[in-house]
């Protein structure tokens, strides 16, 4: 009989994501679940891809990306954030963000090590760190505006905190970080060995004209920062699971190290494309606009049934409170939303580890204008009826 190993991640059950994606499958509902678009992908860069393929552009390119697009990433940062990064040492494509977030935490967490992270948190995180027997020291952003209060991270700072991540605009609330963080973060970190994970894969889903303040903007926090892109936020292809990391060269050298024996190298006709297409198309600029739109009709079709908004300001997502609607707790809720209305969503409290309940669940509002207005009319049929 085998003795089965211990769990490396015992109470870890299947991504709150997929549950509810695959409940909104088998309910027929519409899914405002899980984050990614359900509109087309610019046509011009599948046909790229195909073009590449057919070209024979099918076997490995260099692990640490293909030279090229890891230029014309180089090229990007540096028109968007002036920063000077070389594609030769600083700049890793792996197979998504996910990945690139889970490589570098693995790259420099020792057993032992603190990571602060703030809640509510996407969901990785906090596995990335103890799958390395590292500690999270969990910060609750602040409620109901999920900002960062930094007093409380002077105070949990310790000899052995090693990490700091960040993450802006900020999955699942739709925050962003404001120039006063990055200030209050700089103090914190400036002098000491503690290093910065920044997920800013919706770098380019931000709204209200507001700017995006990239950790790339500051030089002199790189050596210590991985900070982590995603293509498929970029160019709305979640499926191509492609993206980036920036690092300095000595974080860099250990990423690669974890890289090289995991994915090793990421998928090359879609490198080729992207290399291509990152020069010539910059339709990421107005994507915070075309999101905001559609923000806008979620915000103002619930807001109508007696949803009550929380601010969101960048990222896929539209947190609202339903404490008129129901007294439900927010998975209740959310399943019986799924079940009876035919919409699916996600409770917060799947992005605390204490699973704590605000009444807020989180909607995906980058789908076509047609389905966010399907949503909202089964939702209005749905409180009618009741
Ligand atoms: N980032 C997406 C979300 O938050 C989902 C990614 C995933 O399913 N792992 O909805």
């Amino acid at each position: 009989m085998l003795q089965f190993p211990p769990s490396k991640l015992p109470d870890t059950p299947p991504t709150i994501f997929t549950v509810m994606s695959s409940l909104a499958t088998q309910k027929n509902a519409i899914n405002l679940g899980q984050g990614f678009p359900d509109f087309d992908m610019d046509a011009e860069l599948i046909g790229l891809v195909n073009h590449y393929m057919l070209q024979g552009k099918n076997q490995y390119v260099h692990m640490n990306g293909l030279l090229q697009l890891r230029e014309a990433i180089a090229e990007k940062v540096s028109s968007l954030y002036k920063s000077n990064v070389s594609a030769e040492d600083n700049i890793t494509v792996t197979p998504g963000g996910t990945y690139a977030i889970y490589t570098a935490l693995t790259s420099v967490l020792q057993p032992g090590d603190e990571v602060i992270v703030f809640e509510p948190a996407y969901d990785s995180y906090i596995p990335n760190i103890t799958i390395n027997g590292a500690i999270p020291i969990i910060i609750p952003l602040t409620y109901p505006g999920f900002n960062i209060d930094w007093q409380n991270v002077k105070q949990n700072i310790t000899p052995k905190t090693r990490a700091i991540i960040i993450n802006s605009p900020h999955n699942p609330s739709g925050n962003v970080l404001r120039e006063k963080d990055i200030i209050e973060l700089k103090q914190i970190v400036q002098n000491t060995d503690i290093l910065i994970l920044s997920d800013e894969v919706y770098e380019h889903v931000i709204f209200d004209d507001i700017e995006h303040k990239s950790l790339l903007k500051h030089p002199d926090l790189l050596e210590q920062s991985f900070v982590c892109f995603s293509f498929g936020k970029l160019f709305n292809c979640t499926g191509w699971k492609i993206g980036y990391c920036i690092s300095g060269n000595g974080l860099m050298k250990e990423f690669r190290k974890v890289h090289q024996f995991n994915c090793f190298s990421c998928n090359s006709p879609v490198q080729f494309a992207i290399a291509d297409f990152l020069k010539t198309d910059k339709s990421y600029l107005t994507l915070g606009n075309m999101m905001q739109r559609k923000r806008d009709i979620l915000r103002e079709g619930l807001t109508a049934l007696g949803f009550k908004p929380i601010p969101s300001y960048g990222s896929y997502f539209q947190l609202f409170n339903y404490s008129d609607l129901s007294q439900a707790n927010d998975k209740e809720f959310s399943t019986e939303l799924v079940n009876n209305a035919g919409v699916a969503s996600i409770p917060l409290s799947a992005f605390y580890k204490k699973g704590i309940d605000f009444k807020l669940l989180r909607f995906c509002f980058c789908k076509k204008d047609d389905t966010l207005l399907m949503a909202i009319k089964k939702l209005e049929d749905y409180f009618k009826g009741k």
